[in-house]
């Protein structure tokens, strides 16, 4: 993909991204990290077009963030899984692809049963969200996201509030997405899963893009912050 950031900032009450500058053509997976309040969830949901940046430009795969249409490209998969609680999980992807994607129940239905057995939740499509664990609520939000057929599918912290194990879980089955074609773009505290699955990392703090290169730069941080970030994250 190209993405193209040209003098980005944005506030809410004080600016929290600084005049941010990248160009980069040809990754498929993204990563950005850097230490809680850096600015990363900020930077993704701009990227995504959830929020338009106070000021600069932002542009992917050519078109502006701005653009409806960019925006029906484009899933998002939230830290908490943001599933509906009163519905189950099948029904999560359903509604939406019928309401969203003027799609016909029958094929709404299997579509939601593709995606859910490819994030191995074949055995859980009738559950609620509140009965089944963190990871599956997570794999079923990824499902949602991908049943949407976005080129894109922006991550923020998918596996924030779970335990190693889940969180293991959930890296793993994304990991088996690679051979979808999509291109993702993520944050994560995860540096194993940086390392497996990002081809870019993007290292911000304090608003700003302070080193960014192949993942490679992990073992070979060049400059102080993100030598200190990786001492904190191992
Ligand atoms: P990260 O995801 O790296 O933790 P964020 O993008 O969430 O960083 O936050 C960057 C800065 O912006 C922080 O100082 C945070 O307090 C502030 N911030 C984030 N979202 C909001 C908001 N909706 N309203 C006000 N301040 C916010
Ligand atoms: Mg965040």
């Amino acid at each position: 993909m190209t993405i193209e950031l040209e003098h980005v900032s944005h506030a809410y009450d004080v600016e929290v991204l600084h005049d941010l500058n990248l160009k980069l053509e040809g990754y498929r997976s993204l990563a950005l990290i850097g230490v809680s309040g850096s600015g990363k969830s900020t930077l993704i949901r701009l990227m995504s077009g959830l929020e338009i940046p106070n000021s600069g430009r932002i542009s992917i795969n050519g078109a502006s963030v701005r653009d409806e249409a960019y925006r029906k490209r484009v899933g998002f998969v939230f830290q908490n899984h943001n599933l509906f609680p009163h519905l189950t999980l099948k029904k999560n992807i359903t509604l939406i692809l019928e309401k969203t994607r003027d799609m016909n129940k029958d094929d709404a239905e299997k579509t939601a049963l593709k995606y859910l057995h490819m994030l191995h939740l074949e055995d859980q499509v009738d559950k609620l969200p509140k009965n089944v664990s963190g990871g599956q609520a997570q794999r079923a939000s990824i499902a949602r996201a991908l049943s949407l057929d976005p080129d894109i599918i922006f991550l923020d912290e998918p596996t924030s509030s779970l335990d190693p194990i889940l969180t293991h879980e959930v890296l793993t089955a994304v990991e088996e997405l690679r051979g979808l074609g999509k291109r993702f773009i993520f944050v994560t505290h995860v540096m194993s899963f940086v390392k497996d699955f990002a081809d870019y990392v993007v290292f911000m703090d304090d608003g700003r893009i302070v080193e960014h290169g192949l993942p490679e730069i992990l073992d070979n941080p060049t400059g102080e912050t993100l030598k200190a970030f990786m001492k904190r994250v191992r």
